[in-house]
């Protein structure tokens, strides 16, 4: 078995039943971003959010930045950032992109799609699968998706490097993509300060923000503790899995943010982007 590089390899171990759910989703939601519109409302920063820009994929990862440009404004998320913690509100639409986890595929689709369209976006990385090899930890990368059928090919710190140079910031997404709310206090420490750490050695930049595997609060992390970890570690953001705006004056310690696939029409874009701004 070789490295996942194509959307359909990818889902390919996919059950026949997930993937009609997934059709009958994305036609539904045709349906229904009919009347909504990102362009409807301002003063928000959105932040989606991408696991993947697979070779089949990189088409309509350009055609997303484009969208994204035609609706608001791309920045990065030190820019984001610091837009929501001074709290002045907000006169336009911003989107800032990010990406977890650390897939080779960043380099090699996502790196140069986002260059040649003058954009920038954040990229966490579960340091521990930084710099793993396809042959020594095979068994490692088969079970980063739990089923065993896909292997996954991580970036190395070379890479991370490269990225960082592009103006694409590297931040932490744990070391070994964790759930937070399974360690003890003292383990997600380690978990939260080592990454941090490894991150600024290797790239010699301080690295400011954390990303929350799987996201979900009361099920991945407790928002009564982890946020509030972070921040004492000298994080400035966490970021969730949670879909929604951002405000101005809001939480840099929570964070929403919109899962898409890179492969998606913008209709899907439009429906998500235009919910509850
Ligand atoms: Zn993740």
């Amino acid at each position: 078995m070789s490295a996942v590089r194509t959307y359909r390899d990818f889902m390919s171990g996919e059950s026949l039943r997930q993937r009609l759910r997934d059709v009958a989703r994305s036609a539904a939601i045709a349906a229904l971003s009919v009347p909504r519109s990102p362009t409807a409302t301002k003063g928000w920063i959105r932040f989606p959010y991408y696991h993947h820009v697979f070779d089949d994929e990189r088409q309509g990862f350009e055609k997303h930045l484009r969208y994204f440009k035609s609706v608001g404004e791309i920045i990065s998320i030190d820019d984001a950032a610091n837009m929501i913690a001074d709290g002045t509100p907000l006169d336009g639409r911003y989107i800032c992109i990010t990406f977890d986890d650390g897939f080779k595929n960043w380099i090699e689709n996502a790196l140069p799609i986002l260059v040649s369209e003058d954009a920038v976006a954040a990229f966490f990385v579960a340091t521990d699968y930084i710099g793993t090899d396809l042959l020594r930890d095979r068994e490692k990368l088969l079970a980063f998706y739990g089923d065993g059928k896909r292997l996954m090919e991580f970036l190395n710190w070379d890479d991370c490097r490269t990225m960082a140079a592009a103006g694409m910031t590297i931040g932490s997404h744990s070391r070994g993509h964790v759930h937070l709310l399974d360690l003890d206090d003292t383990a997600a420490e380690r978990e939260l300060a080592g990454s941090k750490q490894s991150i600024e050695d290797e790239l010699g930049l301080p690295c400011r923000h954390f990303c929350c595997p799987f996201g979900r609060a009361g099920i991945d992390y407790d928002p009564a503790r982890h946020p509030a970890m972070a921040a004492k570690l000298g994080y400035q953001t966490f970021l969730t899995g949670h879909r929604g705006a951002n405000h101005a004056g809001g939480s840099n310690l929570d964070i929403r943010r919109d899962h898409f696939l890179a492969n998606w029409g913008t209709y899907q874009l439009r429906y998500f982007l235009g919910a509850g701004a």
